[in-house]
């Protein structure tokens, strides 16, 4: 008998159909013996939508209220599985982030899970054999008492959390894909699933760009040591075989990947802008200038390239920032133009950051400039580049963000 937390992400609660699939996946686990927490996101779709009302409603919303809306789309699935999974006798009852509680910071939209109390579930798996059914995405700020979210793709947290906190054998993210590909099936189809990943490539490939994870899941579950399968929920719940390994990708410690490829994967963000100041003066404190305005501004920077002075007395410097605050980044350089002191400033957004990760990266060397031969074959500029131990970046044209990622995919035959 193990203790289980299974995920089940938009897609796969989408509809009252696939709310009774997810209801046949928890009852055969419940069957086989084991204690079951379920985690829950709202149907797919209806938290864009209930962000949209807030935005509809008032452009500067209050993250309070923000929060108080969008985490109402768990509230639903949590409510509707339960009552389907009592339908087929199953004893469940659900959870909502304040009543267990999911005690978060503060930080409304964005908040960090700081304690979760599993002591009431796991008592209700001693006496009564009951499913637990949680609301994701959503907690309670403890000093205020209002409800919290976690941030987009957040139910994955709240998934490995509460795994972490009722010291779960394993925490199964059931989704619409069968596993983690060497890159997103949905734009190389050739992509392959790979049985193992460390915890610090996924934690590269989630923070690089692929959605499949939330990246504060993938932190807290190697800093908790919990054991993640990523799985399909659309395989059928009466074909899979109780003492079989089911498909799916293990994310786990290092040391229990046998065969370490150099390169494992490729992730990429389109969510990317440029900024380029040309003509900045060549000397000490310019940095300075730049850079303090816009973490001021709470812009996060990404990517600085400076060249190297041609004349001795001014150079051009680059830097990314998230699309996001694209507008904002380039009116805080704007404003800072005479204490810069730059000539022009160009700026972009139809850009990509391509990403290629793989812990084997740390004892080969040339892996980054077989990708510059790769790209400068296939006609693609690459704008400014970053590295580190385990991958690096390359910031190219959006428009060919497909080619860039099937040319790498099969140069590091991840094809094969
Ligand atoms: P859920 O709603 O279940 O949380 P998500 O949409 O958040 O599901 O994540 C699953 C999606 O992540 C897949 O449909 C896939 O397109 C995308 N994805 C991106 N990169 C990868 C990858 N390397 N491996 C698998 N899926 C990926
Ligand atoms: N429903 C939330 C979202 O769409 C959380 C999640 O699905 O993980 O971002
Ligand atoms: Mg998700």
């Amino acid at each position: 008998m193990a203790r289980l937390v299974m995920k089940f992400g938009g897609t796969s609660v989408a509809d009252i159909d696939r709310i009774r699939n997810v209801a046949r996946h928890v009852k055969r686990e419940v069957d086989a013996g084991h204690d079951v927490a379920v985690v829950v996101s709202a149907m797919s779709g209806k938290t864009n939508e209930l962000v949209a009302w807030c935005r509809d409603a008032a452009p500067l919303h209050d993250a309070r209220e923000y929060d108080a809306v969008v985490a109402s789309g768990e509230n639903i699935t949590a409510g509707l599985l339960a009552l389907t999974l009592e339908g087929i006798g199953i004893n469940a009852r659900s959870w909502q982030g304040w009543q267990l509680p999911i005690v978060t910071s503060n930080a409304h939209g964005s908040a960090r899970i700081l304690d979760i109390n599993g002591g009431e579930l796991i008592k209700r798996f001693k006496e009564r054999k009951e499913v637990a059914v949680i609301a994701g995405f959503q907690g309670v700020h403890k000093e205020t008492g209002r409800i919290t979210t976690l941030g987009r793709g957040g139910s994955d947290t709240s998934a490995v959390a509460i795994a972490a906190a009722i010291q779960a054998d394993r925490c199964d993210i059931y989704t619409d894909v069968d596993g983690i590909y060497t890159t997103d099936p949905r734009i190389v189809p050739r992509a392959r699933r790979m049985p193992k990943i460390a915890y610090e490539e996924m934690l590269e490939l989630a923070s690089l760009g692929a959605k499949v994870m939330q990246v504060r899941s993938v932190e807290l579950g190697m800093v908790h040591n919990v054991r993640i399968f990523v799985r399909s929920s659309f395989e059928k719940p009466e074909d899979i075989d109780p003492h079989g390994t089911p498909p799916g990708s293990l994310i786990c410690g290092e040391e229990e990947i046998v065969e370490q490829q150099v390169v494992t994967g490729i992730a990429f963000s389109k969510d990317e802008a440029q900024i380029s100041i040309r003509r900045v003066p060549d000397k000490p404190g310019v940095a300075a200038a730049i850079f303090g305005p816009l973490a001021e501004a709470n812009i996060n920077v990404d990517m600085i390239v400076q060249n190297v002075s041609e004349d001795g007395s001014t150079t051009d410097l680059t830097f990314t920032v998230p699309e996001t605050d694209f507008e904002r980044a380039r009116t805080t350089i704007e404003k800072a133009k005479a204490q810069i002191g730059y000539s022009r400033l160009d700026a972009a957004s139809d850009v990509t950051k391509v990403s290629v990760i793989g812990i084997g990266m740390r004892s080969h060397a040339g892996v980054a400039a077989q990708a510059f031969k790769a790209l400068a074959e296939k006609g693609i500029n690459i704008r400014a580049i970053t590295t580190s131990e385990i991958k690096f970046s390359l910031l190219i044209d959006e428009a060919y963000t497909e080619l860039a990622v099937r040319t790498l995919h099969s140069l590091y035959e991840l094809d094969k």
